[in-house]
């Protein structure tokens, strides 16, 4: 079983194109990985020696809006369950949300091991990740995916314990 990293956010941080980087089969894996949900994006990737699975997150919405009270669990909190690791996108160009303070008590809560990514960082200094410091989730990793910068250490990392 490959490690699956999700990636988790509140909309348009960069996911899916976070997603597009990090992947290069999509979609059709998923009948050859029992267990797993069917009705998120699930795809393999490679960057750097440790291949992987990678769970683009729609969102933090209620699966079934109407369902059963007890079922309220979201796409995200559901891929967070079943993930290795999980990569916390961020937008570098909003700041900081109240939404992604909301996000990352889910996370600590998970007990996944989480890394944060500030996306959208082309061109900006590394001072712009000093205000995500306050998330409580350890060192910001400056990205951008749309441009392919930063995303080599921060999967090293991810992936340096399988
Ligand atoms: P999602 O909702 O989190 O999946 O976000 P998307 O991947 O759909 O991206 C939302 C918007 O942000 C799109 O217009 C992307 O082109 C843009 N975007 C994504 N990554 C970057 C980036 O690294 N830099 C910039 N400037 N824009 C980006
Ligand atoms: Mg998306």
């Amino acid at each position: 079983m490959l490690p699956v990293i999700a990636l988790v956010g509140r909309p348009n941080v960069g996911k899916s194109t976070l997603y597009n980087r990090l992947t290069r089969t999509r979609d059709a894996i998923v009948a050859d990985f029992a267990g797993l949900t069917r009705d998120r994006h699930y795809g393999t990737g490679k960057v750097g020696p440790v291949p992987y699975l990678v769970v683009d997150t729609g969102g933090f919405e209620p699966v079934r809006p109407e369902g059963i009270v007890r079922h309220m669990a979201s796409q995200a909190e559901l891929a967070i369950e079943e993930a290795d690791a999980v990569i916390f996108v961020t937008d570098a160009r909003t700041g900081l949300a109240p939404q992604d303070h909301r996000i990352a008590q889910t996370l600590r809560e998970s007990g996944r091991r989480v890394y944060l990514a500030v996306n959208k960082a082309e061109g900006l200094p590394a001072s712009a990740a000093a205000e995500f410091y306050e998330l409580g989730i350890g060192e910001p990793y400056l990205i951008s995916a749309a441009h392919g910068q930063g995303i080599g250490s921060l999967m090293d990392d991810v992936l340096a314990r399988f």
